[in-house]
C-alpha cells in the first residue's frame, strides 16, 4: 500500500512523483509505455519563463526558472538545460506595435528586431519569409533528459514504477482506494492523474467530468545534422494558443462525442535543435474530439514542410520522420491542479500551458501542502474553480 499513486509518466507526472517522494511520501508511478508516445515526447522543451501575466503567474515563473537552473545538479544527473534566445518571427504584413501590444502584461518585455537584425542573431531564418522578430531571454531543457533524470533520482529515494495501462479508479463503496490495471489492482491511499490529455477519458470511464481538453499536435524529428540553429524559433501570433482560446469549450460535452472538427487545423512553424544535433520542427495543430482520431501523415508532413521552408528554408528541406501526440489544456491558461470533488483522495495534475515552466515549482508547492504546510496559490488551481456546470 503506497501513499500515492500518481497516472501517467510524462514530465508532469514525473515531476509530481520525485517531489512527493523527496516530501517523504511513498510513491507508486504507473506509466503505460516504456517509450513515451504522450505530449513529452514531442515537446520542443521550451522554457517560456518570461510569459507570466498576472502576479501569480509571474512568480510561478519565477520560481519555475530559478528551479529548472538547479534541477540538474540536485537529481544528479543532466536534464541538458541551457539558456537560449528565443526567436519569435513576425509575418511581412504584420504590425508590430499589435502584436507587441500581445506581449505587454508579460513579466519580460521582449526586444524588437528588423528581419535583419534577427538574421543576425539566427543565420537559418529567411530575410525574405519575415518581417522581423521579438527576442525574449528563453531556456531549453531536453524533456526525455528531464524524464530520465527524475526517474533515476525518485528511484533512488525509494520511489517505484511499474509499466501498465490503468484502465479504472478503484472504488470500494464510496472511497477510492487505488487503480485497477492490466496487471492487478494496486491500492493507495491518494491518487494523482497525471495522465495529460488522456486524463479526461481516464476520469470519465469512472463517471467523473474534468474539463481538460487537448489539441492533436504533429511535428517533425531529424536525425542528427551538421546544419546548426542557434536559437529556438517560433512564430509571435501563435495559432495553437489562438486555438486553445478559440475553442469552444462553453459546450465541454461535445469533447465527449468523437468525430468533431471544432476549429480548421493551424501551423506554427517553429524549430528547436537538441543537444545531440537532432531538429525538431512543427507544428501542426488539429482540434478533433477524438483522441484517437487517424491522421494522413503525408499529407500532414508536406504542410509542415512547405510552413517551415518560408521561414527556415534549409531545415523544412531535411530528411526526418513525422510524428504526433495529443497536447492537454485547461480553459483558462492555469492547470488544473488539486482535489476533485467526487473523492477528496482523487488529484488532478494537468492541462498545463507551459508546463516546463510551472510543473517543477507547482509540483514541489504541491508535494508540501500534501504534508499539511500551507499554500498561497495551490488552492487558486483546484479544478473545481470552473463550479459544476458541465
Ligand atoms: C511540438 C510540440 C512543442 C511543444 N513545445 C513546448 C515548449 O516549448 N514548452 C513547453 O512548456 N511545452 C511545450 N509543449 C507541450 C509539452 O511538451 C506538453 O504539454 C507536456 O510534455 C505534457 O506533459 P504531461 O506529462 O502533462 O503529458 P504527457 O507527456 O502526455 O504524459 C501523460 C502520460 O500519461 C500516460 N497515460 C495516459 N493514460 C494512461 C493510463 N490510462 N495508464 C497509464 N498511463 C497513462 C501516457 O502514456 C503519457 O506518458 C510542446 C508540445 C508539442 C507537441
Amino acid at each position: 500500500m503506497h501513499d500515492w499513486i500518481v497516472i501517467g509518466g510524462g514530465i508532469t507526472g514525473i515531476s509530481l512523483s520525485y517531489e512527493l517522494q523527496k516530501a517523504g511520501f511513498s510513491v507508486l508511478l504507473i506509466e503505460q509505455h516504456q517509450h513515451l508516445q504522450g505530449g513529452s515526447s514531442l515537446g520542443y522543451g521550451g522554457i517560456s519563463y518570461w510569459c507570466g501575466t498576472t502576479p501569480v503567474t509571474q512568480q510561478l515563473c519565477q520560481e519555475g526558472i530559478a528551479r529548472q537552473r538547479e534541477l540538474s545538479n540536485e537529481l544528479g544527473m543532466d536534464t541538458e538545460f541551457r539558456e537560449i534566445d528565443l526567436l519569435l518571427t513576425l509575418e511581412h504584413d504584420a504590425d508590430p506595435e499589435a502584436i507587441l501590444a500581445q506581449y505587454t502584461n508579460c513579466v519580460i518585455a521582449p526586444t524588437l528586431l528588423s528581419a535583419q537584425e534577427a538574421c543576425d542573431r539566427e543565420p537559418q531564418l529567411n530575410p525574405k519569409g519575415i518581417g522581423g522578430a521579438l527576442l525574449f531571454p528563453h531556456a531549453h531543457i531536453n524533456l526525455d533528459s528531464f524524464v530520465a533524470a527524475h526517474s533515476q533520482a525518485m528511484q533512488k529515494l525509494g520511489g517505484e514504477i511499474i509499466y501498465a495501462k490503468v484502465d479504472r479508479l478503484l472504488i470500494e463503496g464510496d472511497r477510492l482506494v487505488g487503480v485497477a490495471t492490466e496487471q492487478g489492482e494496486f491500492r493507495s491511499n491518494k491518487v494523482a492523474v497525471c495522465a495529460g490529455a488522456m486524463s479526461r477519458a481516464l476520469l470519465r470511464a469512472s463517471g467523473i467530468r474534468s474539463r481538460i481538453y487537448y489539441t492533436h499536435a504533429e511535428a517533425i524529428d531529424t536525425e542528427p545534422v551538421d546544419l546548426e540553429l542557434r536559437s529556438m524559433v517560433m512564430p509571435a501570433d501563435t495559432k495553437r494558443y489562438q486555438l486553445e482560446r478559440a475553442t469552444n469549450i462553453d459546450q465541454d460535452s461535445i469533447w465527449d462525442i468523437a468525430g468533431h472538427e471544432l476549429l480548421p487545423p493551424s501551423v506554427d512553424a517553429g524549430a528547436i535543435q537538441f543537444g545531440d544535433r537532432r531538429i525538431r520542427f512543427g507544428q501542426l495543430s488539429r482540434v478533433l474530439t477524438d483522441p484517437y482520431a487517424a491522421i494522413d501523415p503525408i499529407q500532414s508532413e508536406a504542410v509542415i514542410r512547405e510552413y517551415v521552408s518560408k521561414i527556415l528554408p534549409k531545415i523544412g528541406d531535411l530528411k526526418g520522420k513525422w510524428r504526433n501526440c495529443l497536447v492537454s489544456f485547461s480553459r483558462d491558461n492555469l492547470p488544473l491542479v488539486g482535489s476533485l470533488k467526487e473523492y477528496e483522495n482523487l488529484h488532478l495534475f494537468s492541462g498545463f500551458t507551459s508546463p516546463t515552466v510551472y510543473v517543477p515549482t507547482l509540483s514541489r508547492r504541491f508535494a508540501a501542502h500534501a504534508s499539511g504546510q500551507i499554500d498561497s496559490i495551490i488552492p487558486l488551481l483546484s479544478p473545481t474553480r470552473f463550479g459544476n456546470s458541465v
